[in-house]
């Protein structure tokens, strides 16, 4: 069994080996936190003995990180979203108990927060209260996944009095909640999650766990290829609520762009205005950079009826602590299995048994299930018995989006230079960048781009508060599945051609 730390630099951890009931267990032992190192090669980049130069006025990072959710097999995407004839009763249902032995837990069963740190930790409580109600303590539970849900009913359970022993595939604890210690980087880099929500009891169980977040007002710019900062109209916002008020009238749910098309919201006039954007483009800017990143799918498949467009209201707080200090605190007092990958679960009337990719077996009284919604659906975790319908019906119909993060550090915040910051100045409105006639935009801590389908849905100013020169890709949907079969080198000319209206300054 393994014994070791968590890759990529981030030797925080000292494994102990133990053992019950024929499988090797371990506990978290030590926990410390490496220097950053001050090479300025990008982390997952291919080394490079000198950093390219500038392309189309963009400069070269000093470092890069980037994240592959949908390439991963332990996560099979980045999180649930809601596909057509998809209801909130759905995520309850997968959740329901099974033979009163098992339960499926995990951010996709949560109807009130899916797809977050809030709604994976609230079904890690449902769990374990359902398996405490179920059994009584001193039964043995196991826990398969060692991410937010997996931990926190983890340590309800063990709270309860249960012997529980957590099974988790990779060789790291947090799942999609994911600080790593990445070269170049002075503060650790979430390739996860990287906002708290804003349920006031995840962000206080963050604060506890002394994990610093700083609040964040989004405040979104938009830029044309050419460079020119233009305010953003409602038109893409009432497009997308049209659709979905003609959905709300329809017998059975329709998809997105089926509610656009038929409600006549879609397509929008594509003749271009004074600035150069077409109300057509307003409505693709607001799916590629409101809808995609929110679901991680494309509108062909999101229901219109439940998609939720205020759901970027809800960011909560910018993490700019490292957010695996939260799991860490969860994980302290568990006994955890490593590189230990389910492979099959076989459940009866009184008991269930797992097996292990190693050929081991392990015997519990009960067991919470907390792969993603992802490896739900494909058979690398059978189920013996198959699970009910109602439960097949969620797995099949709920839908996995991907998303990807991408961290880039630059010498200097050259985004920032067309933001006025003296709001006393007299001509900003005549500042460079700013369409004639309108007003100069706020400081903007979210960039995104419009009139051309840019493979980066937003970039996120991450430095804004602390001055340093760090932006945060967003990268969703058909982008997202397309640039993680990139190479870094590829992949780095992608999101870098991205910032390219951030760089330009029109003459
Ligand atoms: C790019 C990205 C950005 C995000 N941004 C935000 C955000 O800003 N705010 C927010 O609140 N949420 C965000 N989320 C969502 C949030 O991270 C997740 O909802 C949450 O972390 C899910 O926790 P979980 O415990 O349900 O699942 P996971 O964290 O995925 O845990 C499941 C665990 O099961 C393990 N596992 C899988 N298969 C097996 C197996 N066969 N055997 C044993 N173990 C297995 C996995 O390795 C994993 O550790 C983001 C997610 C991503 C990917």
């Amino acid at each position: 069994m393994e014994s070791r730390g968590a890759p990529g630099g981030m030797a925080r951890r000292t494994f102990l080996a133990a053992s019950l009931s024929g499988i090797a267990t371990v506990v978290l032992a030590s926990c410390t936190w490496p220097e950053p190192s001050p090479s300025p090669v990008p982390s997952s980049a291919p080394a490079t003995t000198a950093p390219p130069a500038p392309t189309n006025g963009v400069p070269a990072p000093t470092a890069m990180r980037r994240s592959r959710w949908g390439a991963d097999p332990f996560s099979r995407g980045a999180f649930s979203f809601d596909a057509v004839g998809t209801t909130p009763e759905l995520r309850r249902a997968l959740g329901q108990p099974v033979g009163g032995r098992l339960v499926i837990a995990g951010e996709a069963t949560d109807a009130e927060n899916p797809g977050s740190l809030a709604g994976a930790r609230a079904s890690g409580t449902r769990a374990a209260a359902d398996i405490a109600r179920l059994g009584e303590a001193g039964e043995r539970v196991a826990v398969i996944g060692a991410g937010v849900a997996g931990l926190t009913a983890a340590r309800d359970l063990v709270d309860a009095g249960f012997e529980v022993v957590v099974i988790e595939a990779r060789d790291r604890l947090g799942g999609r909640a994911h600080s790593v210690a990445a070269t170049g980087f002075e503060r650790p880099v979430e390739l996860g999650a990287v906002f708290t929500g804003d349920d006031e009891a995840m962000i206080d169980a963050l604060h506890e766990a002394s994990v610093d977040t700083v609040p964040f007002a989004a405040e979104v710019a938009a830029a044309t290829t050419a460079g020119l900062r233009v305010p953003i109209p409602p038109t893409g916002a009432e497009a997308i609520a049209t659709a979905k008020h003609w959905a709300s009238t329809q017998p059975r749910d329709v998809s997105l762009a089926a509610a656009l098309a038929d409600s006549g919201a879609a397509p929008l006039p594509a003749e271009p205005g004074a600035d150069g954007v077409s109300p057509a483009d307003w409505l693709a800017h607001t799916i590629n950079s409101g809808v995609a990143p929110s679901t991680g799918a494309a509108t062909a498949v999101i229901s219109a009826i439940q998609y939720d467009p205020t759901r970027l209201e809800h960011l909560g707080e910018l993490i700019t602590g490292r957010l695996s200090d939260y799991i860490d605190e969860l994980a302290e007092p568990l006994d955890i299995a490593v590189s230990s990958v389910v492979t099959s679960i076989a459940y009866n009337d009184r008991r269930v048994s797992l097996r292990l990719d190693s050929g081991e077996s392990l015997n519990a009284d009960r067991a919470i299930v907390t792969v993603p919604l992802g490896v739900l659906k494909t058979d690398t975790v059978r189920f013996s018995p198959a699970l009910p319908l109602m439960h097949q019906r969620a797995i099949s119909l709920l839908g996995m989006g991907v998303v990807d993060t991408v961290w880039l550090r630059f010498e200097e915040a050259f985004w920032r230079a067309d933001a006025p910051d003296d709001a006393d100045a007299p001509d900003d409105a005549d500042a460079p960048g700013v369409a004639p006639g309108t007003e100069p935009a706020p400081a903007a801590n979210v960039l995104t781009v419009v009139g051309e389908l840019s493979p980066v849905a937003a970039w996120i100013d991450a430095g804004i508060d602390s001055g340093e020169p760090i932006l945060v890709g967003i990268i969703a949907a058909a982008q997202a599945i397309r640039l993680e079969a990139l190479d870094d080198q590829a992949f780095q000319a992608a999101v870098l051609d991205a910032l390219v209206p951030f760089a330009t300054t029109p003459g």
